[in-house]
């Protein structure tokens, strides 16, 4: 029987960066095991791949930040000498509608934990970003009914937030691994998990063969309760793939100057480009756009709602109005793995010796990765790195805490 001292479930981005982290700070032998024929089949292959700071909690905060370091040197921490993956640091805007207090309420409080962000008001947004109306109004995305727009908001900017290109960074981190010697095999679903004596022993192969390791890490995004349930768990939080829809249209040459990250909340919508600049992706950052629970991942509409779209591109409009109702628009889906409880992940050992659970990311997943990656490391190699390291405690995110409270269950927690 084959044997490794780590065997990772999933080449997600959480199971890739895991897998990473290990192999960057220790000898052991690790074996990442995907079910998929490449990376990004899960949630990372649709994910918008967000990269901002802001968050309600200061231990996401710090995940985030630590995350995103790695993400902005991202030839540092992977050690490619060409990655495919390249940040994108356009800046994150945060646009809270007439609450002009929130805006210098949140600046007070990124400045406190060295978060750089800036303040400013409608002119200098249209200085910055010409295609922008500076409206504080919230559009009907209902009726699409219009309004006479009002400005007078105030614009929060995180200048060190982006996106990059999430399939890129799992294939990148692929590379990594495999240079590094960790085993890293496609095809390879696991069906079963053994143990013996309250301690995992190794896994069992769809195929029938079986591998054996002391560690094993349920890595496997929306397909989590299965494996966790082969291993036996009884968990008292509800981890449930969910539906997200999400557009993207072409960019017209003569939309005006840069488009930042935006996220538009009294529209409930967030944007950004990609490609280049070529193309716009828009997506939701509502908690009702985020209740469509899905028994299968395997199986779910993967074409966005024509209501969905209708609204979306509604309040797009609205706050781009050179934006030409004309050229292709798509939509596509993936899936949240949505935490119930608190909509924060579960990462740690369960209570099956060995066997740990990084699962429930909901829709941060893919920022804090390479953080995620490096608790879970240090917890199971014990040792630190003096680089794209996290100093966060484990205890935050333990699978027997209390959950956390929260005041918002959105994407925007
Ligand atoms: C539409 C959308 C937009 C998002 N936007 C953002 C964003 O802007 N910023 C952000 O930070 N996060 C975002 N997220 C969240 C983020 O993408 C996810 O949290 C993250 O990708 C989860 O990664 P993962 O590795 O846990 O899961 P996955 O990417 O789903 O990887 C799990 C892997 O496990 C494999 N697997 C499953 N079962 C088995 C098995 N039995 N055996 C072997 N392999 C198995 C699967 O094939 C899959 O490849 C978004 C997500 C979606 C869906």
């Amino acid at each position: 029987m084959k044997r490794a001292d780590v065997i990772v479930i999933g080449a997600g981005i959480i199971g890739l960066s895991i897998a990473w982290q290990l192999a960057r700070r220790s000898h052991l032998s690790i074996t990442v095991l995907e079910k998929g024929a490449g990376t990004g089949e899960g949630s990372t292959g649709a994910s918008s791949a967000i990269c901002r700071t802001r968050y309600s909690l200061d231990n996401m905060i710090q995940l985030a930040r630590d995350g995103i370091a790695a993400y902005r040197h991202w030839a540092d921490f992977t050690g490619l000498a060409t990655p495919r993956a390249a940040f994108a640091e356009d800046g994150v805007l945060w646009m809270p509608g007439a609450d002009t207090d929130w805006v210098e309420r949140e600046h007070r409080r990124m400045q406190a934990v060295g978060v750089a962000t800036d303040v400013f008001g409608d002119d200098e947004l249209l200085r910055r970003y010409p295609a922008f109306s500076p409206c504080t109004l919230a559009p009907d995305t209902e009726t699409g009914e219009a309004h006479t727009c009002r400005g007078g908001g105030r614009y929060l900017l995180e200048t060190e937030g982006g996106y990059i290109d999430p399939v890129a960074c799992a294939d990148d981190l692929l590379q990594a691994c495999r240079g590094a010697g960790v085993a890293v095999r496609f095809g390879a679903q696991v069906q079963g998990i053994a143990q013996s004596g309250g301690a995992v022993r190794g896994v069992t192969l769809a195929s029938g063969e079986q591998l054996a390791a002391p560690v094993v890490i349920n890595a496997a995004g929306p397909w989590c309760n299965q494996l966790s349930r082969a291993a036996g768990l009884t968990l008292p939080w509800h981890l449930r793939p969910t539906r997200i829809q999400v557009l993207y249209l072409e960019r017209p040459g003569d939309l005006a100057g840069p488009i930042p990250v935006a996220v538009d909340m009294a529209a409930g919508i967030y944007f950004r480009c990609q490609n280049r600049g070529q193309q716009l992706v828009v997506g939701s950052v509502l908690e009702a756009d985020e209740r469509e629970r899905i028994d299968d991942p395997d199986h779910f509409n993967r074409s966005a709602d024509d209501d969905f779209t209708h609204a979306k591109l509604h309040a797009l409009h609205h706050r781009l109005p050179q934006l030409p109702y004309r050229g292709a628009l798509r939509g596509y889906c993936g899936l949240y793995t949505v935490n119930e409880e608190d909509v924060h992940p579960l990462v740690g050992e369960s209570a099956l010796k060995g066997f740990y659970l990084a699962n429930g990311f909901s829709g941060h997943g893919f920022k804090l990765a390479p953080a995620i990656g490096a608790m879970l490391a240090r917890q199971i190699s014990g040792e630190a790195c003096t680089t794209f390291d996290t100093a966060v405690d484990p205890a935050f995110f333990r699978i027997d805490r209390a959950p956390i409270a929260i005041a918002s269950k959105s994407v925007l927690a």
